[in-house]
């Protein structure tokens, strides 16, 4: 309750917390989302060109290896098979990937390692190859031997002589990246293009080249081989785009939740309080406070005022009992206690020995470990000998606190006075006066207005004033704002007044001048001025 409460513009500003969190959070979303994807697509493509460069690097390595080994082969093609099949089968065993070299001579493969004597057309074993060519290459479903498994064939021709030389046939082993493919539809896919075939990642069988999808592909040309890579990925699958933005959307609900909290902690009625103690927010104004026989100066209330930065003036009703319900009233009262203390040279000089200087006390600092000690150092900061220090406590508080009669001698014997202030207001507490030892009563500005008008309550500050004279304790008459009130008050032989009468609260410079002006209050030229 209290100042949150009473901080109607406190809900504006957690509207405006809470759109300004909305905006972060959105900001933040988007702005992971994007580096995010922005980081996935980068990488991915990076990976993929390292990725196909290696491929195209090893498939060059490769061929042209096998070239030299069907270079040293060549020689063979003078011999009959029956002579060669020996060192024919032995090559083959030995390299990498072949699964067979077949000599040809006069367009006929006459020679096979695997199967030794044959003869059969070169037009009828692969009869897409351009046999004149000095190399060619060619992909096929199959081979007679072997016809279920795709394979590759190379042709090397033999420099002098045409339609001779040596062919090998090579297994085109895919199952890797075909297992791969069929786990996860978005790894990336991969086609070897010769002729018009192509043998892809995507089925065991060959595909015609012209069907080649061309969405997310890459095409690399080997060099100095009829052959090229066809390379299938996305740098951003939608389940990336899934995955970021689900991510990005539970980061930024945190993110914005975080920033509500800590623009509402910032804004805290609470941090704002001792924050301002802290900057230095808060400042004293004084009240003067009269004789009502003389109307001269008594005496002064000592009132705390906040100037909050953006809030403007915080009236001490609204962040007063806050800070009593959130347990920073001590704190509050020490900073005003030095705030009080620094204005004191000033005030000496303004008013004479002996005036009384009224402070205000929260019943519950009476209850503070640290009570004694703040009241202590008060008085040793202070002229006690200038000053009669009054402290103020409401009538409400004294029933509340239960030790408050301890306390009371305690604060007797410390040479200061005590006030009950707002006399009238709270609970019925007659009987707790009998038993405390008070100095003062100050008559709640409720009663001093019922001066003059006919009301039920009216007749209740005659009472309250023969009551103070019954218990020995003087009377404050607080809030007076006419002469009719003054005269009223006179009359009934109050000891004190303050109000607006006389004088609102003021700062201190304002209240120094008012003080050399009105060294006796000139009661006549307010009444008839
Ligand atoms: P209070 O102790 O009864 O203080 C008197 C209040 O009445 C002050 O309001 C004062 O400005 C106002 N007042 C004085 N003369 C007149 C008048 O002729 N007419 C009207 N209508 N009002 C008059 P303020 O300063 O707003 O303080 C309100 C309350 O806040 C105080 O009531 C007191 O309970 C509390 N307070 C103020 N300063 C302090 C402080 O330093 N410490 C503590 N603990 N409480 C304080
Ligand atoms: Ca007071
Ligand atoms: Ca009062």
């Amino acid at each position: 309750m209290g100042l949150k409460g009473a901080f109607a513009r406190h809900a504006a500003n957690t509207r405006r917390s809470l759109t300004k969190s909305i905006m972060v959070a959105v900001s933040f979303f988007i702005i992971f989302t994007s580096v995010t994807l922005f980081l996935i697509d980068h990488q991915r493509s990076q990976y993929q060109r390292l990725l196909e460069a290696r491929t195209q690097k090893f498939a060059v390595n490769y061929l042209d290896h096998l070239q030299e080994v069907m270079q040293q082969i060549m020689p063979l093609t003078n011999q009959p098979c029956d002579k060669a099949l020996a060192d024919l089968s032995y090559r083959a065993a030995f390299a990498t990937g072949v699964r067979t070299f077949v000599l040809v001579k006069d367009n006929f493969a006459y020679c096979s390692s695997a199967t030794g004597n044959m003869m059969l057309g070169t037009s009828q074993l692969y009869p897409d190859i351009d046999w004149h060519k000095p190399l060619d290459m060619d992909l096929q479903q199959g081979t007679p031997m072997v016809p279920e498994r795709p394979a590759v064939a190379v042709w090397l021709r033999h420099p002098g002589a045409n339609n001779t030389g040596v062919l090998a046939t090579l297994d085109l082993t895919l199952a890797p990246f075909l297992l791969l493919n069929s786990r996860d539809s978005n790894a990336p896919g991969f086609a070897i293009v010769i002729g018009d075939h192509a043998a892809t990642t995507f089925g065991p069988n060959l595909t015609p080249a012209a069907q080649l999808p061309e969405k997310y592909a890459s095409h690399l040309q080997i060099p100095n081989y009829p052959l090229s890579l066809s390379f299938y990925y996305q740098s951003l699958t939608a389940n990336d785009v899934r995955l970021t933005v689900l991510g990005s959307l539970v980061l930024s609900l945190m993110v914005g939740a975080l920033y509500y909290y800590m623009q509402i902690l910032r804004q805290s009625p609470e941090r704002a309080l001792i924050r301002g103690i802290k900057r230095n927010e808060f400042f004293i104004e004084y009240q003067p406070v009269f004789h009502t026989a003389s109307t001269t100066i008594a005496g002064l209330e000592a009132l705390i005022r906040w100037q909050h930065p953006s809030e403007g003036r915080i009236p001490p009703d609204l962040f007063i009992p806050y800070a009593e319900s959130e347990g920073l009233i001590v704190a509050l009262t020490r900073h005003l206690f030095r705030l009080i203390v620094a204005d004191i040279p000033q005030l000496a000089q303004a008013l004479p020995r002996g005036a009384k200087l009224g402070i205000n006390l929260a019943p519950s600092h009476l209850h503070a470990p640290s009570f004694h000690d703040d009241i202590t150092e008060l008085l040793a900061n202070m002229p006690t000998d200038h000053f009669m220090v009054v402290f103020e406590i409401t009538e409400r508080g004294m029933v509340e606190e239960q030790n408050a009669l301890e306390e009371f001698d305690w604060l007797h014997r410390q040479g200061v006075e005590i006030a009950v202030d707002d006399f009238g207001t709270g609970h019925s507490a007659l009987i707790y006066l009998q038993r405390f030892t008070l100095d003062y009563l100050k008559i709640d500005r409720g009663f001093v207005n019922t001066i003059g008008q006919d009301t039920a309550t009216a007749p209740v500050l005659d009472a309250v004033i023969s009551l103070a004279k019954k218990l020995r304790m003087q009377t404050v008459a607080e809030g007076v704002e006419t002469a009719e009130q003054v005269s009223f008050l006179q009359e009934r032989d109050v000891n004190f007044m303050q109000g607006y009468y006389f004088s609102k609260p003021l700062g201190i410079e304002q209240f120094v001048a008012f003080c050399q002006n009105n060294a006796v209050f000139d009661h006549q030229a307010v009444v008839n001025p």
